[in-house]
């Protein structure tokens, strides 16, 4: 009777073990499956690497206040994401200032260069910065910005972004012809990768509305990280959107998944 029982439970142990085993492997395939898998990654960096949109709000709030206008969250929400030229024509225009595009853009790139030289890194930059590089998958960053103000915002983390495979500067790259939300800085950030990496193979990471509608005009998936006034539909076009950095599982794109535990 005895061993008849001690049987029984060791057969229960081993089922329940199985089922357990099976539901961790469907669990896992089901999150692939939730996405397309993908090979690379395209980062932008502005307000999703880098801690600058709040220095940004600020140098382009003061230079709107010098002609005494307000600087409203639904011009800053257009301005996002742009080419530096074309945050400057938007703010002349829809902020109504009395000065050409080209007096503003000259104080405005002066204040970036001065202001922008000391900004943080966003939570989890570094973590999944590190994690693709350690994992053999190829990432390059997709910046609006130019290749001079690149150069100042990175200034404090030259391990980091060495680690890039190439850097794609909108503001100045002959290539990009149209400033996001048009598609082109992530067909020319994909075509610069080695080998034939079709746009679906790439994963785009941003945090502006307008990036992630030229990601998705790009053919590719996007993550969004977005600020906290970003609204509901200017999400639409987000494959996922998360709260940081450290919330993305990379099994859900097929990518290797992080060693250590996802913080909050
Ligand atoms: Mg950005």
């Amino acid at each position: 009777m005895f061993l008849i029982q001690s049987v029984i439970r060791n057969h229960k142990v081993k089922i329940q073990s199985v089922l357990k085993s099976h539901t961790v492997k469907m669990t896992i395939i089901n999150q692939i499956a939730k996405y397309h898998k993908v090979s690379h990654v395209i980062f932008d960096m502005d307000g999703l690497l880098l801690e600058t949109e709040q220095i940004y709000e600020k140098i382009i709030r003061d230079l709107a206040a010098s002609y005494g206008k307000p600087y409203p969250w639904e011009v800053r929400m257009r301005i996002l994401g742009t080419t530096e030229r074309r945050t400057c024509e938007i703010a002349v225009a829809e902020l109504g200032l009395p000065c050409t595009v080209d007096e503003f853009q000259k104080q405005f790139s002066q204040s970036c260069l001065d202001n922008l030289g000391n900004c943080n890194l966003m939570n989890g930059a570094e973590r999944i910065v590190r994690h693709f590089y350690n994992n053999n998958v190829p990432f390059c960053l997709a910046t609006s910005s130019s290749q001079e103000s690149v150069v100042v915002k990175t200034a404090n983390y030259p391990a980091l972004f060495k680690l890039f495979h190439h850097k794609v500067c909108g503001s100045t790259d002959p290539d990009v012809k149209q400033g996001k939300p048009a598609p082109d800085i992530f067909l020319v950030a994909c075509q610069r990768f080695p080998g034939n990496i079709k746009p679906e193979d790439c994963l785009v990471f941003e945090d502006a509305p307008n990036g992630c509608r030229a990601a998705k005009l790009a053919g590719m998936q996007v993550v969004m990280v977005p600020d906290s006034h970003v609204t509901e539909k200017q999400k639409e076009d987000a494959t996922v959107v998360l709260k940081n950095l450290l919330h993305f599982k990379p099994e859900e794109f097929g990518l290797p998944p992080f060693a250590d535990i996802n913080e909050e």
